[in-house]
């Protein structure tokens, strides 16, 4: 059995690798790395040219824009900076009104523009072997495979993902030949705005989110939700 995961960046108060001279902790997983490990990765940024460009291009935007720009903008930015010029989006077919809305954006700032719906395929559930349990929430699947495919079909050189669900994501990631960036997390119970559950985590959501009381909420004054 593996061994269980010690604390790591996300238990770090100091952020010391941001090189604010501040001390490591103890745990750092920054001090837990080898130099050539490191090494091996800042080569992986030197010597891939797709890499290299991505990176670039992602701190020009940010050091250009900073604050400046939305991420509809940043996105369009970012697409000239790498030289793409024919964008795929890979998107749910609840969101197509939006996705529409963002085609037209693409093309009104000269990029070729080309979608695939979730539901491309036409296939059911049951052909991939799912439960007819699963037809509940209705009889085709999402096929974040073939969104992929059909993308890379017509040679799109940037995938923009808006809304896939979670999980189709993660495939459509996985076999997207093109690079792949999101303009929108889906979040049914948000209005795709995820982060609002960690907002409220500590109040209205509290026990929705924790099995137990966190043990640091132990004792708070606060009993709401
Ligand atoms: S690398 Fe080290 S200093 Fe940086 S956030 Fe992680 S634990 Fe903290």
């Amino acid at each position: 059995m593996e061994e269980k995961l010690k604390m790591s960046c996300i238990d770090c108060g100091a952020v010391a690798c941001d090189g604010s001279g501040k001390p490591f902790p103890d745990f750092c997983v920054t001090k837990d790395l080898s130099e050539e490990e490191i090494r091996q990765v800042i080569d992986l940024y030197r010597n891939d040219e797709e890499n290299l460009r991505i990176m670039t291009a992602a701190a020009e935007v940010e050091l250009e824009h900073y604050c400046q720009y939305t991420r509809l903008q940043e996105i369009m930015e970012f697409a000239k900076k790498i030289g793409a010029t024919r964008l795929g989006i890979a998107t749910c077919v609840g969101l197509l009104q939006e996705s529409r809305l963002l085609a037209r954006i693409l093309r009104a700032n000269g990029f070729e523009v080309f979608g695939a719906g979730c539901k491309t395929g036409c296939v059911k559930k049951t052909d991939l072997g799912l439960d007819p349990k699963h037809e509940g929430t209705g009889s085709h699947t999402c096929n974040p495979i073939l969104q992929a495919k059909v993308l890379a079909k017509f040679h799109t050189q940037l995938n923009i993902v808006m809304g896939l669900c979670v999980g189709h994501d993660s495939l459509f990631y996985k076999y997207s030949e093109a690079p792949v960036t999101t303009l929108v997390a889906k979040d049914r119970v948000t209005g795709h705005n995820p982060i609002a559950a960690l907002h409220v985590s500590h109040s209205y959501y509290k026990k929705k989110l924790y099995p137990e009381q966190p043990e640091e909420e132990k004792g708070c004054c606060c009993k709401k939700e």
